[in-house]
C-alpha cells in the first residue's frame, strides 16, 4: 500500500534518467510541480465514528511519485512526521535519493529515530553510494536499508553494510532502460552474505544480462523472473 502526501519531482542523479515519473504519471499530475495531494492527511483521517479510515498493522510505503525530502516539501514534512508519529501501529517505508536533506525539518522529538520508520537510501552507482551512504549512516535512524535501484554498474557496498538491516537490488524498467548485469547483482549479494545482511533481488529490469545474453523482460514479469533465480536472503521478517 502507498501513501503519496505530495506529488511532483525532478531529476537529481543518473538513476533518475528514465524515471517512470516522467511517463504517464507526469502527464496526469504535472511535472516538476510539487504539490500536496488530496491524500495528504490520509493516515490520520477519521470516519464519523472517530476511527481511523486506514487500518493499522501494515506497511505503508510513501513517496513513489516524488521524494519525501524535496526542498519544496520542507514545510509540509513537519506535518507528515507528526502523522507518522501518531500512527505507531503502521510501519512507514520511505525511499529517497535525497538523503543529504534528511536532517532538515526533523521533528524535535526524533531522538534516535521513530520505531515505525524504515528509511531506504537509494543508490544507483558507486559515486552515489560513496556520497550518500556515509551521510545515511551518520544520521539517527533506527531502521535502515539500501536500495540499489536502478542498478547501473557493479558496486562495492562493503564499507557501509555494518550499519544497515537490508539491501534491495533492482534493474531499470522501460523502453530506454539500461542493462542490469546478473554478475553485479550476485556480487552485491555476496557482500551481504559476508556482512550478514538480508538481501532481496526485487526485479531484473527490462534488459537483464546473464549467461552471455541480454534478455528483454516484460515489466509485469521482472519481479517473478528475479524471484525464480532463488537468491534472496531472508530472516523471515517482511520488509515490503
Ligand atoms: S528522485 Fe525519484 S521520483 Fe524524483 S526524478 Fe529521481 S527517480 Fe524520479
Amino acid at each position: 500500500m502507498n501513501w503519496e502526501p505530495w506529488t511532483g519531482c525532478y531529476k537529481i542523479s543518473d538513476g533518475c534518467t528514465n524515471c517512470y515519473f516522467y511517463g504517464p504519471h507526469a502527464k496526469r499530475y504535472g511535472q516538476n510541480t510539487i504539490q500536496k495531494t488530496d491524500k495528504f492527511d490520509w493516515p490520520v483521517r477519521k470516519n464519523t465514528k472517530g476511527e481511523y479510515n486506514m487500518k493499522g498493522n501494515k506497511i505503508l510505503a510513501t513517496c513513489f511519485a516524488t521524494d519525501f525530502f524535496l526542498p519544496e516539501a520542507d514545510a509540509w514534512r513537519k506535518e507528515a512526521w507528526a502523522m507518522i508519529r501518531e500512527r505507531t501501529d503502521i510501519d512507514f517505508l520511505i525511499l529517497t535519493k535525497r538523503i543529504d536533506r534528511f536532517p532538515i525539518s526533523l521533528p524535535s522529538d526524533w531522538g534516535t529515530g521513530y520505531d515505525n520508520v524504515n528509511i531506504g537510501c537509494t543508490v544507483e552507482n558507486q559515486a552515489s553510494a560513496d556520497y550518500r551512504l556515509p551521510l545515511f549512516l551518520s544520521y539517527p535512524i533506527k531502521r535502515r536499508f539500501i536500495a540499489c535501484a536502478p542498478l547501473l554498474e557493479a558496486m562495492d557496498l562493503t564499507p557501509f553494510l555494518h550499519g544497515v538491516n537490508h539491501v534491495t537490488v533492482g534493474g531499470e524498467t522501460g523502453r530506454d532502460a539500461r542493462v542490469c548485469d546478473y554478475d553485479w547483482v550476485l556480487d552485491i549479494r555476496g557482500q551481504c552474505v559476508k556482512a550478514d545482511v538480508t538481501f532481496w533481488f526485487k526485479n531484473t529490469g527490462s534488459f537483464f544480462r546473464h549467461d552471455g545474453i541480454v534478455e528483454k523482460i516484460n515489466p509485469y514479469k521482472q519481479t517473478g523472473r528475479a524471484k525464480e533465480l532463488g537468491i534472496d536472503i531472508s530472516d523471515g521478517k517482511r520488509l515490503f
